[in-house]
């Protein structure tokens, strides 16, 4: 893996550990030893990928820029109960298939329930 793929990889998943708080761009660069100039290149990058979004807010009285992951963890607690995992016809099930998610009834109601 390149230099510059391992930075943007750490970079995504420092965003991505600082949850709903957010993290100060100033604060990432630091922690990944990149110079202000690099960072926000970086940050840029991903805000146009539309991974992360970038908040511009006043910090010690300065504008800056907070950036948020868009990404969230996938987990197995994700998947848990999706009626997939035990379908019988899960090999006859794609879209415009004989079975098709898009119009599967189990599907649609494990992922919208009603209350
Ligand atoms: S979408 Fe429906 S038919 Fe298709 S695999 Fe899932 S549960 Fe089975």
């Amino acid at each position: 893996m390149s230099h510059k793929n391992n930075l943007e990889q750490r970079a995504q998943k420092i965003i991505l550990e600082s949850g709903d708080d957010g993290i100060m761009q100033s604060e990432l660069w630091k922690k990944l030893g990149v110079s202000s100039r690099e960072g926000s290149r970086l940050a840029l990058k991903f805000e146009e990928k539309g991974t992360i979004e970038r908040r511009k807010i006043l910090h010690e009285g300065r504008w800056s820029y907070k950036l948020f992951s868009k990404k969230e963890y996938v987990t197995l607690d994700t998947i848990n109960g999706c009626p997939c995992m035990i379908c019988q016809e899960i090999d006859k099930c794609f879209e415009g298939g004989l079975k098709d998610p898009l119009s599967c009834l189990d599907l649609s109601s494990w992922i919208s329930p009603k209350s």
